[in-house]
């Protein structure tokens, strides 16, 4: 059994302001494929505030304005993972957090027993930071090191981003047509962890530095992250369920 916790990122999630729910029922159905391929596992899912926006647009550019929508978004959101769960046969789960929680062993052991007890049960637990009582995610880092956190403190190998990016490339591919995939990452420099975030959409507030300071994290944790396209999901899913690495990266320590 081997537990993986899976984020996705509010570009993939969305389209044209909406959220995009032919890709929502591919993501759900790589994790029913992945449960019955015997692995446990947890969704840190972004979209909220897309969620939101589509019932009441409202000026994103005030952070205000963002958590209003991420408290219309989130109930919306859960009820479009239920609706797609239940095709399978699975039942999800809803777990917010505040970024604080992590730093309070007694806090964090609670809520480890909690998912714990929701994974034995076969349930999807799906996370994301509360954004309208902590606005760490709508400032800094759309869930990519919320979910660096969740799988360290949740006892996860592995944590898999799923990006609008494929992989991580030797400088950005959307700028540089030469950009050269990087298949394993054993390190990252510090001036790669300090760069300029630069996130690619509107929804989007992390880019590819949140997602290496999350790699960085989890190798000095002796834990595993990979990066690729939630758009196309076969790379993952060979990585995953076939175990043959074709697309994405693979960061891991040595
Ligand atoms: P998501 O919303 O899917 O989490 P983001 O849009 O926040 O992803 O971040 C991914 C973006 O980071 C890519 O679309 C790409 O333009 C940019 N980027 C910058 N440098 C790199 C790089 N070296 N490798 C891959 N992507 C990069």
């Amino acid at each position: 059994m081997k537990r993986i916790v899976i984020k996705v990122g509010s570009h993939v999630l969305t389209e044209g302001g909406s959220i995009a729910k032919e890709r929502m029922l591919a993501l759900v159905g790589l994790i029913a494929e992945l449960k019955a391929h015997k692995n446990e596992v947890i969704l840190v899912s972004s979209g909220a505030v897309a969620a939101g926006f589509t019932q009441l647009p409202l000026d994103r550019s005030s952070v205000a304005n963002k958590q209003a929508l991420a408290a219309i978004g989130q109930p919306l959101l859960l009820k479009m993972y239920q609706e797609k769960f239940a095709r399978f046969g699975l039942l999800c789960s809803q777990v917010l957090f505040t970024a604080d929680v992590f730093d309070e062993p007694h806090h964090i052991g609670h809520a480890k027993v909690a998912v714990d007890t929701l994974l034995e049960n076969n349930v999807v637990p799906i996370m994301n930071e509360n954004d309208t009582v902590s606005i760490e995610e709508l400032v800094f880092g759309d869930n990519d090191r919320l979910s660096a956190h969740v799988a360290h403190h949740f006892d996860a190998e592995l944590l898999v981003i799923l990006s609008d990016i494929d992989a991580f490339y030797d400088k950005d591919p959307n700028k540089y047509h030469d950009a050269k995939r990087r298949v394993v990452v054993t390190s990252i420099l510090p001036e790669e962890l300090n760069a300029e975030h630069t996130p690619n959409d509107v929804f989007a507030t992390g880019g590819i530095v949140t997602k290496l300071q999350s790699a960085d994290f989890l190798m000095k944790h002796n834990r595993e992250m990979f990066l690729a396209s939630g758009f196309d999901l076969s790379d993952v899913k060979s990585f995953l369920i076939e175990e043959v690495h074709k697309g994405g990266t693979l960061f891991k320590a040595v």
